[in-house]
Parts: structure tokens; sequence; C-alpha cells
């Protein structure tokens, strides 16, 4: 296939609902990793149309979902700062922390501004060398390579105005800690194809092992999913537990190689809070101490910062895959995308904004009558 329109071909589809239904004969539950693939899957109405024997839960892979309230209010404080423009992805802005969001601090004055590349940011640095210029680096393995780049070419063009305010989270460490819990419903994976495109698939082999758990890397299209949802049944209903690439079109066991030599450079492995779900022993990236002079978290000194999540918000349980957003009692009453309560319903890629916006309520519904 060479068009993303043969992804989402309906007759195709149709035969792996078919191939799916026929092979399935007892009840699965599969988390999908990532929030684009929930977007997918919720879109599509995938969840809808698969038999009852499948039952797919969302998992916690959303960035912007699981950067904690901290940083979100760290990062507002340095872009409130006088002298500093603050650069960050578009989907950050409208991020509520616990009083206002950067919209808000650039309709302040703040010198706030959407780039589409980290890059980006490093030459506004250039351009203005009497600002600090702060980028925000957030996200999986998959936006790391970029952010390791422009740190790596600050320091090789001595552009000292720059900094990086980085809360990066890893894939696998999350897993290890969903099948380690004694309430994890999780039978099986479907792994994010872009993640494993950057760091290959061989670290989850470790996971299979120990958990019995098959995990098959599959992307973002409703073919893929499928394919995806089509193999783990197979797996399942064999007994085997194995990793499965069912991305070959982007990912190999070994991964980018380069990208990952830049990353072991740049980054180094630190414990990780993750917002909804707490903290997670190596599941971040932090500077390395060769890049501490670029780490904006070092050179602002943001302190005092507390937060409170709202204690009607059940996202941790969400992101770990325990309840569906539309069973939160608080889903598309008090909490929605525009006044959301917390992390599931800040992004587009988070579960809760997904059921909202495809029209997800019956849970609720039912539980309120
Ligand atoms: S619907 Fe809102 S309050 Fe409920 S879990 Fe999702 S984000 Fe939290």
């Amino acid at each position: 296939m060479k068009y993303l329109d043969e992804y989402r071909d309906p007759e195709l589809a149709g035969k792996l609902f078919d191939e799916i239904r026929e092979t399935g004969k007892h009840h699965w539950t599969m988390m999908e990793v990532c929030g684009g693939q929930t977007h997918s899957i919720i879109r599509n109405g995938i969840d809808q149309l698969l038999p009852d024997t499948v039952e797919l839960i969302h998992g916690p892979g959303c960035p912007v979902c699981v950067t904690p309230l901290e940083t979100i209010d760290r990062a507002l404080a340095i872009a409130s700062s006088p002298d500093v423009i603050f650069c960050s992805f578009g989907d950050m802005l409208r991020v509520p922390g616990s009083e206002k969001d950067l919209f808000r601090v650039k309709s302040e004055g703040g010198d706030v501004r959407i780039v589409y590349s980290p890059l980006d940011a490093l030459k506004v640095a250039g351009e203005n060398p009497e600002k600090e210029v702060v980028f925000f680096g957030i996200g999986f393995e998959t936006t790391a390579p970029a952010n390791a780049m422009a740190v790596f070419q600050a320091k090789q063009l001595e552009i000292a105005n720059f900094s990086m305010l980085v809360s990066h989270v890893l894939v696998p460490p999350a897993l290890e800690a969903i099948m380690s819990s004694p309430s994890s419903r999780v039978q099986a994976f479907l792994a994010a194809g872009h993640v494993c495109s950057v760091m290959g698939y061989w670290q989850y082999e470790p996971l299979v092992e120990k958990y019995r758990v098959p995990i098959v890397i599959t992307g973002f299209e409703p073919l893929d999913v499928l394919e995806g949802i089509r193999r783990v049944v197979v797996q399942l209903e064999e007994g085997r537990a194995e990793v499965e690439n069912a991305y070959e079109r982007a990912v190999l066991r070994e991964g980018n190689l380069p990208a990952q030599r830049m990353l072991k450079d740049v980054f180094t492995v630190c414990e990780r809070t993750w917002r909804g779900i707490g903290s997670i022993a190596n599941s971040g990236w932090e500077l390395s101490d060769k890049y501490r002079e670029f780490d904006a978290a070092h050179r602002f000194t943001v302190t005092d910062i507390k937060t409170q999540e709202s204690p009607l918000c059940r996202s941790g349980e969400v992101l770990q895959g325990l309840i569906k957003p539309n069973q939160c009692q608080a889903f598309g009453t008090v909490c929605t995308p525009r006044k959301p309560l917390g992390a599931t319903m800040v992004s587009n890629e988070g579960a809760c904004a997904a059921y909202y916006r495809y029209g997800r309520f019956a849970e609720v519904e039912s539980a309120n009558t």
C-alpha cells in the first residue's frame, strides 16, 4: 500500500473484523498504549464494531496528559518572567495549570510563541541574544530525538541563552508499572509504532517474557489498528506471548540507532512523575550532566509551586485502563474539553477528550438513571 486512504479501506476493514470475530473464542482485554491510537479507535467506531470477545482499554500514551501539573505550573512561572521568550508546540498552550494556561500568560503580555520544531526555538534564541529562550520539551521517545538535537546544537553553536524545560517520559517502564499492579486487567498491548520507530522493539521482549503478555507493534490508521488487534487475538487464542511487529513500514527491531546515540548523549534516565498515575522509577529522561547548563529547571529557580488536582478526577484510573472515561461522574458535566478537570480531558489525544468529542456518553447516562 502506498497511500493513506488505502489504510482506511472499508472493504479490507470488514475482512479484518470478520477474521477477528472468527478467531476470538474467548473474551480478551487489550490496551492500546498511545493516545493517537485511542483517537483512531473512537473516531472510526472500531470499539463499537468489534465483537464482544474483544475489549479495548485505553493506555497512558498521551504526552500532554501525563505531564505533571507541577511542570505546567513551572512552565507558566518561567513564561511569565519579563526577559523570557517561551516556545512550545501549540497543544501545550491550552493545558491548564493550577490557575491559568500559557494562552492566559500570553494575553497578560508574556512572550509565548508556538513553534513547530525545537530547532525553531533555537533560531529564536539566536535572533534574540538579549532574551532567555526556553523550549517546553515534553513527550515520549518519539519527540525526544528532535529535542536532543536542539540541545546538542545549542552547545555546538554556543547559544547560551537557550534552555529546555524537559519532561520526557518512557513507555516500557509505564507498561511494567501497569502489569505489576494487582488490579491490572491488561492481557495484551498494542504498542505505538512511532515510539518503536525510534527505540525499536527489543525493549519489550523482557516484558513479554516476565508477564507472558503479547505486545504487537502497530500504527494509527484503522487497518493498522485492526491488524494489530487481529494478531493479538491470534496470539492469545494460541496461548502465545511474543513481540510482533505489525508496523514493518516504519519499525525495525533495533530502531533508529543514530537517534538513540543522540538521546544517550543528551539525556539520562530518571524517575518521573506521571500526572494521574504518580512516580515511576526510570520512566523519564532529563538532560545529562554534559548538557545540564541548558536545563531550564536549573536555570530558573521556580520554587514554592504547590498543586492540587481535582478530587473528582479519576484520570489515573483512566490512564491505567481501570475505568472508561464515561464511567467518571464528572465526564461531560463538570469536566469538558473547554473546562477540563484532569489530565485526560486536557489534550486532543486524551481518552476523556476522545470520548467527549465522539459522543460516548452512554455509561454516564446509564449510571445516572
Ligand atoms: S472526565 Fe474529567 S474528571 Fe473524569 S477522569 Fe476524565 S479528566 Fe478526570
